[in-house]
């Protein structure tokens, strides 16, 4: 008898143990435990450190710094339909101006992205500004949700009210412990460094809308504008504070004729020709101001 009772206690006790872990874990336990499923999403973390792109042209590093990005790439394929995918055509466009740039000389180019990779949108201001660059262009084509007849290209700048949010942002991440047109900010307190950065962001964003008139200039005759204003929006790939930048949507790629004049050489070459005489003429405006 007692052997009985032994022998049921060492089977069952250890049951009922287990039985009552789990209705616990179950109704008291982490979502994602027990019977739960999970849902597990790999998601792409940058490299730390990963290296920066190498930087083309004469050896002297005081020449101005160019940095084209092309936008999308990898997994990300931008805007398209058919077999023209936007982060095809970007690299395409970035390589043509880089191409215009070298040939024409007197600037230092590097491209975001070489090749068909994915960059996070905030890695590509930051590739910028670790490489020192003295201009962003990055590249786009737009695309429409029907074919409206919307066609030619828009220039962008980073609009004022995202500018004063990053600004503050910067503040708060950074707080004081990098530098802002060289001026040491550490050890200050935030609201310097927010005013610091403000008026640095407020000086590049002077320079952006320069350039991006420039680019509407450069381009008369070039290539067709859809506005011949520049337009400005939140963009996170523009918000260097001190590394003027603009975003080019270089055209519709759902518009037949923004299409072929992207991907014909002549089209191509009437792009790079543009920017790289308003690239050209804003830093001759540049180093005349300084
Ligand atoms: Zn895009």
């Amino acid at each position: 008898m007692r052997r009985t009772v032994l022998l049921s206690a060492i089977i069952v006790v250890p049951i009922a143990v287990f039985a009552a872990m789990v209705l616990a874990d179950r109704s008291f336990g982490r979502p994602g435990r027990g019977f739960d499923y999970i849902v597990a999403v790999d998601l792409p973390r940058p490299e730390a450190g990963a290296a920066l792109p190498k930087i083309e042209g004469p050896l002297d590093a005081s020449r101005p710094l160019v940095v084209i990005d092309a936008g999308h790439g990898g997994k990300d394929p931008g805007a398209g339909q058919g077999d023209l995918k936007e982060k095809t055509l970007t690299l395409m466009l970035a390589e043509a101006l880089r191409d215009a740039l070298l040939k024409q000389g007197g600037v230092r180019v590097a491209l975001t992205r070489g090749d068909d990779t994915y960059l996070f949108l905030e890695e590509r201001p930051e590739i910028a500004r670790k490489l020192g660059a003295d201009l962003f262009i990055s590249i786009h084509a737009d695309s429409t949700e029907a074919d409206n007849g919307a066609k030619g290209a828009t220039v962008y700048t980073l609009s004022a009210k995202g500018s004063n949010q990053e600004a503050e942002k910067m503040a708060a991440r950074e707080n004081a412990a990098d530098q802002v047109y060289g001026v040491r900010i550490e050890g200050r307190s935030s609201d310097v460094s927010a005013a610091l950065i403000d008026l640095a962001q407020r000086q590049t964003q002077a320079r952006s809308e320069t350039f991006a008139q420039l680019v509407l200039r450069e381009g008369r005759g070039l290539m067709p504008f859809k506005r011949t204003e520049p337009q400005s929006a939140a963009f996170v790939v523009l918000k260097s504070p001190d590394v003027p930048s603009v975003l080019f949507e270089t055209g519709y790629i759902n518009n037949t004729d923004d299409v072929a004049r992207l991907t014909s050489s002549a089209g191509r070459n009437g792009f790079a020709s543009a920017l790289a005489q308003a690239i050209r003429v804003f830093f001759a405006r540049t180093s005349a101001a300084a």
